[in-house]
């Protein structure tokens, strides 16, 4: 069984400090996937000053200096690997960027060439911004070959591109759902990768203030039982003292099982 970590938001307005507060005493244990975003245009959250929320300036990655050589370091030594996090992850007035941007071809391609070339790694995995893609969004992303590290996303025609491989997998998550007496409304997190023709998809647990450690230990045991796979999500800014002990008891939790591997995201993928 594998268990990854995936941590959201890393870009120009993140400090390594606030990094290392949280995955200080984590990345030697796991390596931890960071979500990042290349040219950050800030809004209203913790972390981004205020002078940011609508200035709709966007800051490339590099500006951080701090950061980048930060990033080079913990790329090296196999603490972190990078993942793609929409592009400016600005919020349009009707829906989040990888449903309302005019051209989220572009974002992806320019994208993945700038984190790729700034950081000298490769990326292979996008995590949507809100976790939201329009149709057209999941289309962009999947064309360029990413894989999608996600919340559940949906089946319907006006959602995705059918291809060979969606009625079969549409088949799976119902049939699972159906076995674990799930109704149509519950909300749950399908503990395996989803195969299409030209990406796969894999949804995350997520830790955010409020989530308890026996629900995470329970989407692990539900995802075990089934022969799975487990990622966890969170967003380093938001992490508390109290949502870093769920965290590592978590891990704690995982670890004591011989054949549980801690590993990176995008090994999720690995056939
Ligand atoms: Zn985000």
């Amino acid at each position: 069984m594998k268990v990854a970590i995936r941590d959201d938001d890393t870009c120009y307005f993140t400090s390594p400090d606030a990094l290392s507060r949280v995955y200080g005493d984590v990345w030697d244990r796991i390596p931890v996937c960071l979500a990042t975003v290349p040219f950050a245009i800030g809004y209203q959250r913790v972390g981004i000053p205020r002078e940011h929320w609508q200035s709709s300036e966007a800051f490339p990655l590099e500006r951080n200096a701090e950061l980048t050589a930060a990033l080079d370091e913990l790329i090296a030594s196999r603490r972190v690997t990078v993942a793609l996090h929409g592009y400016s992850h600005q919020d349009f007035p009707d829906g989040f960027e990888f449903q309302a941007a005019p051209d989220p071809e572009r974002r992806v391609g320019d994208g993945l060439r700038y984190l790729r070339g700034l950081l000298r790694t490769d990326v292979s995995v996008f995590v949507p911004p809100h976790n939201a893609l329009s149709k057209r969004g999941l289309s962009a992303v999947a064309s360029a070959g990413l894989d999608i590290l996600g919340s559940f996303l949906s089946f319907r025609p006006s959602m995705r591109a059918w291809d060979a491989s969606t009625l079969a997998n549409w088949w799976r998550v119902r049939r699972y759902r159906a076995a674990t007496g799930r109704a149509k409304s519950d909300r749950f997190v399908y503990p395996h990768v989803l195969r299409y023709a030209d990406h796969a998809e894999f949804g995350c647990h997520s830790l955010v203030p409020g989530t308890t450690l026996e629900e995470l230990v329970a989407g692990f045991e539900e995802a075990r039982r089934a022969g799975g796979d487990f990622c966890l999500a969170t967003h380093y800014w938001e992490v508390s003292d109290a949502m870093k002990q769920v965290m590592l008891r978590l891990l704690d939790h995982a670890a004591r099982y011989a054949d549980v591997r801690l590993v990176a995201a995008e090994e999720l993928f690995a056939s």
